[in-house]
């Protein structure tokens, strides 16, 4: 559940993307470290705690039934908050659903699009939410939009630096690398609270608008919880991934010495 155009490189709301992602990073790493996977850990196990939440909370949710459909539900709070111009698409796939900044479409995958059920509704609010800050200008989205670039450069270009100085034994070369490599930490940790802002402005909506009842409600917020937590799996990971490359790299520079 995210904002395009950068779903390709760095997953922001996708979240299958997300656990590609990981599987990619650590495949980027040429040598196998027991080391590398004892450190990611923890971020590894929380990411498939995460996916096994997404998917089991919205399967749950997907059959509470709900008032009106995904695209529906979006379009009333998107024109409740006078943003007609802003259209809403379906696309293929499945938690495909995001918000693209730049031409202003709330984009949403089939079964959110046209599906009655709570799940449905609570995935489309998410996503309007994240069309509201942008017509709000919330600060932090403006930061997260800045930090793009510098994640899918860090992440491109840096990463191999990184690998190809510690392959050849350029230390300085892997450092800025890292540094560039650290970009996508600071995305993630910029993301953070942008998703988390958009689920509450989208649960404030579907309860202030009556969208939703008492009745809904609990399941739509286990399904945001369960996206949220796989944002801080994706925040973690990417911490632990730069910590580990500074390790080596400052147990390299030792032994250069
Ligand atoms: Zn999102």
């Amino acid at each position: 559940m995210g904002i395009a155009p950068l779903r390709m490189i760095i997953p922001a709301c996708q979240l299958d993307s997300r656990s590609h992602h990981v599987l990619l990073t650590t495949m980027y790493y040429p040598m196998f470290d027991p080391m590398y996977l004892l450190m990611l850990s923890p971020a590894l196990l929380l990411a498939m705690w995460a996916q096994f939440r997404i998917r089991s909370t919205y399967a749950t949710a997907s059959q509470v039934p709900a008032r009106m459909s995904g695209s529906a539900a979006a379009r009333e709070i998107l024109d409740a908050e006078g943003l007609r111009d802003v259209r809403i698409e379906m696309i293929p796939g499945q938690l495909s659903d995001h918000y693209d900044p730049r031409a202003k479409v709330l984009r949403l995958s089939p079964e959110v699009y046209q599906g009655r059920s709570a799940a449905a509704v609570g995935i489309a609010a998410h996503e309007a939410g994240h069309a509201l800050q942008d017509a709000h200008g919330y600060a932090l989205m403006t930061v997260r939009n800045l930090a793009v670039p510098l994640a899918n450069f860090g992440s491109g270009i840096g990463m191999w630096m990184l690998i190809i100085g510690m392959m050849i034994g350029m230390t300085g070369l892997a450092w800025i690398g890292l540094i560039l490599f650290a970009g996508t930490a600071v995305f993630q940790i910029v993301n953070l609270p942008v998703e988390f802002n958009a689920s509450s402005r989208a649960k404030y909506q579907l309860e202030a608008l009556g969208i939703v009842g008492s009745q809904e409600s609990p399941y739509i917020r286990k399904v945001l919880s369960a996206a949220a937590l796989t944002y801080v799996a994706a925040t973690l990971q990417a911490i632990l991934q730069v910590l580990y490359f500074a390790m080596r790299l400052m147990g390299q520079s030792d032994r250069d010495r």
